[in-house]
């Protein structure tokens, strides 16, 4: 299109930044023999009881849409595990809304809250989506850093420094994508008190609640007056290994979730329906396959931290979620010139922490959900790249 031309897209749009992370897999992707460490996502199968209820359900005929919000009987499915899970309640007729991955539930959120130019406070490093969904919607994001010296956690004073008239929310992720960190009820309690000086909403993504390594997980909304101003985000991707299925919730304030089953009648009408009968029978009858995957996790996560600290890298002991975040500033090199040198060199492919925000400069995220196998040969030629700098 020339430059005469008059441009056809919206200006939000034609501002949005590709996400850093699709560079490296387009490059990756020329290559043979590379070792992806890049994608979040898991290498197991969906358990296939799991696969097989989606069968039985297009046997039986249940190929139309479901009701806008999702099936009564998922709603009840999620409402009892969280219950049991997180000690958090909500009402399946009304709290509780069934999306497209936890992805469309974030866009939802944040839509059904935004008025234009509100601020929405992000925790970086973070996952690469929050921003620009934010901007989508109308708000600005507005970065809050967090430091490798307090582990990535974040200080409830950094937000205090962040917030202005028109900051509406922060989105916190527990545990996080990119460097695993998990925050503890503690630590969410004087978070939660400055949520609640300043009359913040809370997207609280914790999609990764069910893969936490050393200590037992706390949902925000389960904190003392949090529930009513936290819309609660999570979906069946990473725990159940059903990234394909599309199929995500969002739970909170009745007014918040009836605005999104608003937006999402006319967007979306009804998550895929085999997806959610899969949905009841992992819920049901999936904490056996959770409990075996979770287990192979933490043995690979303690391998991987093992071996970045035999390298001589530090790295803080993530306590969930699949990921390592490493510094890297050992070689002397940015995590741009680490991450596309290292698949250059040794084809491994690893995600340079800047695409999560500033904070995450110096470091790299490698995710260790796939085998043994891949995860020792790739740390085999880590080992050899770094130890190239160190001479
Ligand atoms: N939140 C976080 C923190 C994630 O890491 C991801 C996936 N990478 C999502 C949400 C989106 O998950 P889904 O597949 O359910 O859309």
């Amino acid at each position: 299109m020339s430059t005469k031309q008059k441009t056809y897209l919206s200006k939000t749009v034609e501002q949005l930044k590709p996400s850093g992370i699709r560079r490296f897999f387009e490059l990756a992707s020329t290559m043979d023999n590379v070792i992806s460490l890049g994608v979040g996502e898991p290498d197991f199968v969906t358990p296939w009881n799991v696969i097989e209820a989606s069968y039985h359900a297009l046997e039986q005929g249940y190929t139309a849409y479901t009701a806008n919000a999702g099936m009564i009987e998922l709603r009840e499915e999620v409402s009892r595990y969280l219950k049991s899970n997180y000690e958090v309640e909500y009402n399946p007729e009304n709290e509780l809304i069934v999306t497209v991955g936890a992805s469309e539930a974030i866009d939802l959120a944040l839509r059904a809250i935004i008025n234009p130019g509100d601020e929405v406070i992000v925790v970086e490093p973070s996952f690469v989506a929050y921003s620009p969904i934010v901007s989508l919607a109308g708000g600005f994001p507005v970065p809050v850093q967090t430091d490798s010296k307090d582990a990535f956690k974040l200080q409830p004073e950094q937000i205090e420094k962040t917030i202005t008239s028109k900051t509406k929310a922060i989105i916190l992720c527990n545990p996080n994508n990119p460097t695993g960190t998990v925050l503890g009820k503690e630590e969410l309690i004087k978070i939660a008190s400055v949520v609640e000086k300043y009359d913040l909403i809370v997207l609280s993504d914790e999609i990764y609640a069910e893969l936490t390594y050393d200590e037992e997980f706390t949902s925000f909304p389960s904190i003392k007056r949090m529930k009513e101003r936290t819309i609660l985000i999570s979906g069946f991707s990473k725990a159940f290994a059903m990234t394909g299925w599309r199929l995500g919730y969002a739970a909170g304030p009745k007014e918040i979730i009836q605005a999104m089953i608003k937006i999402h009648q006319y967007t979306i009408m009804s998550a895929p329906t085999m997806a959610q009968h899969a949905a009841i029978e992992a819920l049901t009858n999936g904490e056996r396959s959770v409990r075996e995957m979770k287990k192979s996790y933490r043995q690979r996560r303690n391998f991987v931290v093992h071996s970045f600290h035999e390298m001589g890298l530090s790295c803080h002991i993530p306590g969930g979620a699949f990921y390592v975040f490493p510094s890297i500033s050992e070689t002397g090199l940015t995590s741009e010139e680490f991450a596309e040198q290292l698949l250059r060199k040794e084809k491994v492919a690893v995600v340079p922490g800047n695409v999560f925000g500033k904070s995450g400069e110096g470091y790299i995220r490698c995710s260790y959900a796939t085998s043994m196998k891949q995860l020792e040969e790739a740390m085999k030629r880590i080992a050899r790249f770094v130890s190239e700098f160190k001479k």
